[in-house]
């Protein structure tokens, strides 16, 4: 089997993998996801000239000389509230109580607020009903939101590519959308294999153990941006292998996932089969966890489904799905970037190494005082690093990735760490 690295390994996953069409989805499920389209504003925001406050909407330059002590009078001659059109004009001398929302009146040019008016005085001072006495001069504009000072009419507001958040999703209401159009999330088959496996519900009988991949893998899937569609357990038989293959290309998978039965073992049948189904390589890649991967095309009745394979140790498949799925869902989803950032942080404790890339579990934290970045592995202690060790993993919120060739770091260098907890990564 070829050795190569991880960086060529994904590589060459990723030239053979492409963005998924669109689809329409309806704005309520829409945050997440990823636009298919560019969209232009073909209305402007707001949509009309209306006021900022709740107030008097008046012509500034009757109120050019008012004052607590000399307040200007003017006549109300209407309300306009929030969702009404106006009946009346504004002229000189004239003003319009008008509400937080409602369009500004022809012939008003700016908003004097209640509070600038004798609307806070007591009852017994105000003036006569039908008048209104103005404490404070308003420059033009003032209170006033133009028609289009949010977004033009005509302007590109959204792009190709971008993920939708919350106020993606209240402009595209905004502007008169329903539905948007997204790029579609693949569809992923996680299999299983081995005899060894049973469920978490059946009885631990001698010799087996409890398949705890296919459910790590299905919340992984969900966690890159994909739609997990478990395929239980096949048996490390031909026959039943080559079911559940086919019932994946059933289920209409974009992308099949399998664990063990990569590497060089009696009944590591994995192989054998898909050799059978497809154009399928094996390759020994130079990471630690996880050496043994398979990556290729199933091939049936036309269809031609992307395959990951990943090796069966439960530390070594989640490293090899962080590496090389994710960033495979991510770009049929359209998400970037594709990979984790890497952050530096500075490791508490002597690394030694085979010298093969090594995702080395870590826990990563900020120093409160000097606001750097710091790291432990524990040490590069089997019982912690080994790649049959889960628990370790539920321990770490990081990565520490060592570089390949590197055997040594001493305590108190910085490293290279992806987080892989990190909030924003989730969709
Ligand atoms: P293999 O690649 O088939 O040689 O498997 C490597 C190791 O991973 C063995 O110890 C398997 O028992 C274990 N293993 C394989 N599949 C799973 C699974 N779905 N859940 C947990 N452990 C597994
Ligand atoms: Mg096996």
């Amino acid at each position: 089997m070829p050795l190569i690295s991880v960086d060529q390994a994904r590589e060459y996953i990723l030239s053979h993998i492409t963005e998924l069409e669109a689809e329409t989805v309806h704005l309520f499920d829409a945050v997440g996801r990823v636009l298919a389209e560019d969209v232009v504003a073909d209305q402007d925001i707001p949509p009309f000239r209306n006021s900022a406050m709740d107030g008097y909407a008046v012509q500034a330059a009757d109120t050019a000389s008012a004052s607590p002590e000399h307040p200007v009078l003017l006549r109300v001659v209407g309300t306009v509230a929030a969702g009404m059109a106006p009946n009346m004009t504004v002229e000189s001398g004239v003003a319009a109580r008008i509400m937080t929302g409602a369009p500004v009146p022809p012939g008003a040019n700016a908003v004097v607020r209640f509070e600038d008016t004798s609307e806070v005085w007591p009852p017994e001072r105000r003036p006569p009903n039908g008048t209104i006495a103005i404490l404070r001069p308003v420059q033009p504009g003032e209170n006033v939101r133009e028609a289009g000072e949010d977004v033009q009419r005509g302007r590109t507001v959204l792009r190709r590519g971008d993920r939708l958040r919350a106020a993606e999703v209240g402009l595209l209401a905004s502007l008169g959308h329903s539905t948007v159009e997204c790029v579609r999330r693949p569809r992923v088959g996680v299999l299983a294999t081995g005899d060894e496996l049973v469920g978490p519900d059946e009885p631990l009988t001698p010799g087996k153990i409890r398949n705890s991949n296919e459910y790590t893998n299905v919340a992984l899937v969900r966690l890159a941006g994909g739609i997990p569609v478990p395929l239980g357990i096949a048996r490390d038989n031909v026959e039943d292998l080559t079911a559940k293959i086919r019932r994946a290309l059933d289920e209409n998978v974009d992308l099949l996932i399998t664990s063990a039965g990569v590497s060089v073992g009696d009944y590591d049948m994995v192989k054998n089969v898909l050799a059978a189904e497809g154009e399928v390589h094996f390759w020994q890649v130079a990471i630690k966890p996880g050496k043994p991967l398979a990556f290729g095309t199933i091939v049936t009745e036309g269809k031609r489904v992307p395959l990951i394979g990943l090796p069966g140790n439960p530390v070594a498949a989640f490293v090899a799905f962080e590496v090389f799925v994710r960033p495979t869902i991510r770009k049929m989803a359209g998400l970037k970037p594709l990979f984790r950032r890497h952050f530096r942080a500075r490791v508490q404790e002597d690394i030694t190494n085979s010298g093969r890339r090594h995702y080395m579990r870590a826990r990563v934290w900020r120093d409160e005082a000097t606001g750097e970045l710091l790291a432990t592995t524990r040490g590069s202690d089997v019982r912690v690093q080994g790649s049959g060790i889960l628990s370790s993993l539920v321990w770490a919120n990081a990565f520490v990735v060592v570089p390949e060739g590197v055997t040594f770091i001493p305590a108190g260098e910085t490293v290279d760490v992806e987080l892989f907890d990190w909030p924003e990564e989730v969709f």
